[in-house]
């Protein structure tokens, strides 16, 4: 029966030989909200010096990759813009380069995907709440613009019934495709509340306009190809460390990279249990290799 083992001062020397590259999650490892997890800066900082090649990997497409870069640095965590994989970016990239779409991107999103798209070289639709939104206009009627080639969703809080109408309304022609930064159901929350995620927005539309997105972020193929193919990463050689199991841990098991989940984020040792007792083929590929409280445990692993 396939296994995840806690990692301790038993086995933690052993899982971490032969490893040359640290893929980290960042929202639930190395933050929850607004506050750095105890013990993670140092953390990453021991695992630095151990040689590990660390990249911070997160599906939440707010940010650039610069600004993230910011973030972590001022937490800490000491990072530049190419040590940055978020999922903004890969969308970005990917559209420009394996699907080799020009021109104008449609817009469901925020201001960091909005920049990357820019980056990348596209033109792109205004971001923040649509401009009919408060209107009793007809529906059947919303302006289009006839320069659009893709539609791109990301989180967007600013997701409305006349955004969803004009986003449907670009995907009636067939030849504009729909693309997506990541399907998170929801995002990290306190007090077991529910707060949906790009995943919700995604739907309605998928729902609403009968098609079926492209997804970008974890655990999908373009977020895999820059991590393989742009950093080269050996997947052998690397350990994902990430909260969520549909995800981080997904990602490395479609990949044969090592896995740690920690549980100072989504999922709780619960749902390992159950996912080792499944019979179900499907939930082995959400089992990681190996479980730790947080990186906090980790830090007083490391020597
Ligand atoms: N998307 C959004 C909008 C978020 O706020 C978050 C986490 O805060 C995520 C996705 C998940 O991010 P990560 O992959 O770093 O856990
Ligand atoms: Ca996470």
């Amino acid at each position: 029966m396939a296994k995840c083992t806690e990692l301790s001062k038993d086995n933690i020397e052993e899982a971490l030989i032969g490893l040359d590259t640290v893929l980290t999650d960042c929202d639930g490892v190395l933050w929850n909200g607004p506050d750095v997890i105890p013990g993670a800066v140092e953390a990453i900082r021991k695992l630095r010096k151990r040689n590990k090649k660390v990249y911070f990997v997160t599906n939440n497409s707010t940010r650039t990759r610069d600004e993230y870069a910011e973030k972590l640095t001022k937490l800490g965590f000491e990072a530049g813009r190419e040590d940055i994989i978020c999922s903004a970016y890969v969308t970005a990239q990917y559209i420009r380069h394996q699907l080799g779409i020009r021109g104008k991107i449609f817009v469901v999103g925020s201001y960091g995907l909005q920049k990357e798209l820019n980056n990348a070289g596209f033109d792109t639709s205004p971001i923040g709440p649509d401009p009919l939104q408060d209107s009793s206009c007809d529906w059947t009627d919303m302006p289009l613009d006839p320069d659009i080639t893709a539609v791109v969703v990301g989180f967007d809080p600013h997701f409305s019934y006349a955004k969803m109408v004009r986003t449907c309304g670009h995907l009636s022609k067939t030849q504009i495709p729909l693309i997506a930064t990541n399907d998170d159901p929801a995002l990290p929350a306190k007090n077991d509340r529910i707060v949906p995620g790009t995943g919700a927005i995604l739907h309605a539309i998928e729902v609403g306009s009968g098609r079926k997105a492209f997804v970008c972020g974890k655990p999908y193929e373009p977020i895999l190809k820059v991590i393989i193919e742009r950093k080269n990463v050996d997947p052998s050689k690397a350990l994902v460390i990430g909260d969520r199991l549909e995800t981080d841990i997904a990602m490395a098991n479609l990949s044969n990279m090592n896995s740690l989940l920690v549980l100072s984020g989504c999922a709780a040792l619960d749902d390992v249990y159950q996912l080792q007792s499944s019979v179900d083929a499907k939930d082995k590929g959400l089992l990681p290799s190996f479980y730790i409280k947080s990186l906090s445990s980790l830090n007083a692993l490391l020597p």
